[in-house]
């Protein structure tokens, strides 16, 4: 009881400096207009724009707009040298507001796909688009008459016991079942090493030629893989990748007198313990000599151009205007579906209303308002719309290696993703514990929102009921009420890292903080639309966002990064061990870069440091992300391991010894 008053009576002290510092600067600053957010998600969320699919035309027109806002803003353009062909646009263009970065739009089929039986299969070839076809991620390359070999689901999953493979793949083209030994339970052991990505890398490092997995489905048009994608965090698989129809597979393995049902069956069969080694490999089949296959393939990744929005509001104090503060929200979306959607059919527009059309409104309110906010914020306030971030936060990732100003002079960084569907005054805040106070801030941010002050009498400027930010006298008897009605129920993440933009800041050290009102049935759906959209509750929530930022802007001393607490969200969870690496999550074939290594860990006691390319760990060649997280689950906590990095042209061999996944 006595600690709750204390707690509150120093809250209304804290409420009363406020107040005084507003008098003495006598803010001026208007408020989010409910109408201006509802023409913004309007606009982004329309058909017309056709669901802002990173590289489309619509993602472009998108970021054509965000860039003619930032300009009526009075916003200034980087003349950083990163932005797009800078030094052919007019000063004034709006395009300067734009930073490009690289983007595979799409994949398509050459002119060399073949894949031909040896044995005689019959007059007709298998045909690419309807027997067979190319996965996304596939190599190029041609394969002469190899033999091919069954390997059951293709699976090699050390800490399970399971492998598919044996020495006797090496050089052979390697033939898998899709899914896993799980069937359809989403939770099984091996969902994890479901994704024709893990199998690829599988058969890589079992040495197989190449890979062909059989297709799920019975009619092969129906099968997702049949149609050829490309994933942006994908990259390449390092070695010719392919799906066949079960029609086709069934063909293949009937000229070695095998059954497909059958070895289907074998496959399923659960591991026994006590099997010697060799016979762990599950269903793996040697197809007779003299039954070969030849394989070629030829697809091309064409590459766009996609961009990020950028617009600065220079600080007003000589010295704090060196530091910045991000204002962020990803404008892209899932354009027709596609990877990502959640939507029973494909083909319709996705529009991505809340996700995150409502994010970039944000943006673009708070830009209008501190922009017309007299004084100015003494800091500089950066307004970035990201692109690419539903194919794995590619512009966000691009702009933290490419920053129009140094990252170190970045002091905070406030990211908006899905803030359009307030409901019962829920509110999500996450990354409170990327930076000293911030939980206290935001929880005493909120408390002061939903005061009213009361004063009887007064010598100063008074009114009998008036909230925040306008002023009290101080003689007078001020009631202080609480309407929780205004107040958020705040759920608070310590956490950094998240599945948005904030995440590629939080890897580079900088404090965030992350806006979200949480999920719904429209997620990742057509039916996500801005006629669902709380503008109310969208106001309410960037009142709360730039009274943050202003009270961030009142402190002399930029915010003080902290390690946060790592809650179970983040990606490549599930894994029994921990090594404190900040991987880098943007394409590459060549190694994975570190972003950062996590003090104390075990990845620091090996030696490594951020800016390290890691190309070998525990034995296995790393070309990217996906063969460090593979590697990853074969280890074991407590156990030495070799690790390979490329740093400034040398490579370096540490040991290290992974710990255990709290
Ligand atoms: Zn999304």
């Amino acid at each position: 009881m006595k600690n709750n008053l204390l707690s509150r009576l120093s809250l209304v002290l804290t409420f009363f400096a406020a107040i005084s510092i507003a008098i003495v600067g006598q803010q001026t600053q208007t408020t989010p207009s409910a109408e201006r957010l509802r023409e913004h998600v309007s606009y982004l969320a329309s058909d017309k724009l056709e669901g802002r699919r990173t590289g489309t035309a619509g993602a472009n027109q998108a970021a054509e707009y965000i860039a003619r806002e930032f300009a009526r803003y009075g916003l200034r353009r980087s003349n950083g040298r990163d932005l797009a062909g800078m030094s052919r646009l007019e000063a004034d263009s709006p395009k300067r507001y734009l930073q490009e970065f690289p983007y595979v739009a799409g994949v398509e089929l050459g002119k060399i796909n073949r894949l031909l039986l040896s044995a005689a299969a019959g007059p007709a070839q298998p045909v690419v688009g309807e027997d067979w076809m190319p996965l996304g991620f596939s190599s190029n390359g041609e394969i002469q008459k190899a033999q091919y070999v069954f390997v059951g689901y293709g699976i090699t999953a050390a800490e399970l016991k399971y492998d598919s493979y044996t020495p006797e793949v090496k050089d052979k083209i390697a033939i898998a079942l899709s899914g896993t030994p799980d069937g359809d339970n989403p939770h099984g052991q091996f969902t994890r090493y479901e994704a024709p990505h893990w199998k690829a890398i599988a058969a890589r490092n079992a040495g197989a030629k190449a890979l062909i997995v059989i297709a799920r489905e019975t009619n092969f048009k129906d099968d997702r893989l049949s149609t050829l994608r490309y994933d942006n965090s994908a990259g390449d698989g390092g070695l010719p990748v392919a799906v066949i129809s079960r029609q086709l597979a069934a063909k293949l393995f009937a000229l070695s007198g095998n059954d497909l049902s059958a070895l289907v069956d074998a496959a399923k069969e659960p591991v026994k313990e006590s099997a010697p080694p060799s016979a762990k490999a599950k269903g793996l089949l040697l197809v007779k000599p003299g039954a070969t296959l030849s394989l070629a393939i030829d697809i091309h990744r064409h590459g766009v151009v996609a961009h990020n929005v950028i617009g600065i509001l220079d600080g007003s104090d000589p010295t704090l205007k060196n530091e910045v503060v991000i204002i962020g929200a990803h404008y892209d979306h899932l354009g027709h579906g596609g990877a990502g959607s959640l939507a029973v059919r494909e083909g319709e527009i996705h529009h991505g209303a809340d996700d995150n059309a409502s994010g970039t409104a944000g943006v673009l309110e708070l830009a209008r308002l501190l922009s017309e906010a007299r004084p100015r914020p003494r800091r500089t306030l950066v307004f970035i719309a990201f692109s690419g971030e539903e194919e794995g936060l590619l512009g966000s990732n691009y702009y933290v290696n490419h920053p129009i100003v140094p990252l170190a002079n970045t002091v905070a960084m406030i990211n908006m993703d899905m803030i359009g569907r307030l409901k019962d005054r829920n509110l999500i805040v996450g990354g409170v514990g990327t930076a000293e106070g911030w939980r206290a801030m935001v929880e005493a941010r909120n408390q002061l929102d939903s005061m009213t002050v009361t004063a009887t009498a007064g010598t100063g400027p008074s009114a009998s009921s008036i909230s925040y930010p306008t002023v009290v006298a101080s003689n007078g008897r001020p009631i202080v009420t609480s309407d929780s009605a205004k107040r958020f129920t705040l759920t608070l993440n310590e956490d950094g890292f998240g599945p948005s933009d904030h995440s590629s800041f939080y890897m580079k050290k900088i404090p965030v903080l992350f806006f979200w009102t949480g999920t719904h049935e429209d997620y990742h759906k057509p039916s996500d639309t801005a006629d669902k959209i709380n503008y109310d509750g969208e106001v309410s929530i960037l009142n709360l966002v730039s009274r943050l930022l202003h009270d961030i802007d009142l402190s002399d001393a930029r915010p003080t990064y902290t390690v946060a607490k790592t809650e179970s969200t983040g990606r490549a969870t599930g894994f029994r061990v921990y090594l404190g690496t900040i991987p880098n999550y943007a394409e590459s074939n060549d190694g994975l870069l570190l972003d950062g290594v996590r003090d104390d860990s075990p990845a620091a006691k090996a030696g490594l440091k951020a800016g390290d390319k890691v190309v070998k760990l525990a034995g296995r060649d790393l070309r990217n992300v996906y063969d460090y997280t593979y590697a990853l689950g074969e280890m074991k906590a407590g156990q030495e391991y070799d690790v390979e990095v490329l740093r400034g042209g040398e490579r370096l061999k540490f040991k290290i010894t992974p710990a255990a996944k709290k």
